[in-house]
């Protein structure tokens, strides 16, 4: 047996509709800005030893210096892309490591 919505009741149910939409999107961004482009676990043991030795990180935290920002990057996947110094291993564009030379132009 149901009972008809009230307005009260409809307003609790379309509250907890936008709340849990509002979780599920806040779920998807954290998602996508802690995603890498290769799970380094994953990652074969050459590019973990050459990734340690550069001193790669998958988020740089100076804003002027990123993969995306370097000389030695190639746009690929959304987000990620091919690094020249790493033998065109996929690094995301947020990236960055020892060897970052600016791009020119
Ligand atoms: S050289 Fe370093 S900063 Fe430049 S694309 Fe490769 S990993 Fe990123």
């Amino acid at each position: 047996v149901s009972q008809p919505l009230t307005p009260s009741r409809r307003a609790v149910l379309a509250g907890l509709g936008i709340g849990l939409c509002a979780i599920a999107g806040a779920a998807r961004a954290a998602a996508s800005a802690t995603a890498t482009c290769r799970e380094p676990a994953a990652l074969p043991l050459s590019q973990k030893s050459r990734r340690r030795g550069l001193g790669y990180v998958e988020i740089s935290t100076d804003a002027k210096r990123s993969c995306a920002l370097c000389a030695f990057y190639s746009a690929a996947a959304q987000g990620c892309g091919a690094c020249q110094i790493l033998g065109g291993g996929i690094v995301s564009a947020n990236g960055l490591c020892n060897s970052f030379a600016p791009r020119k132009g």
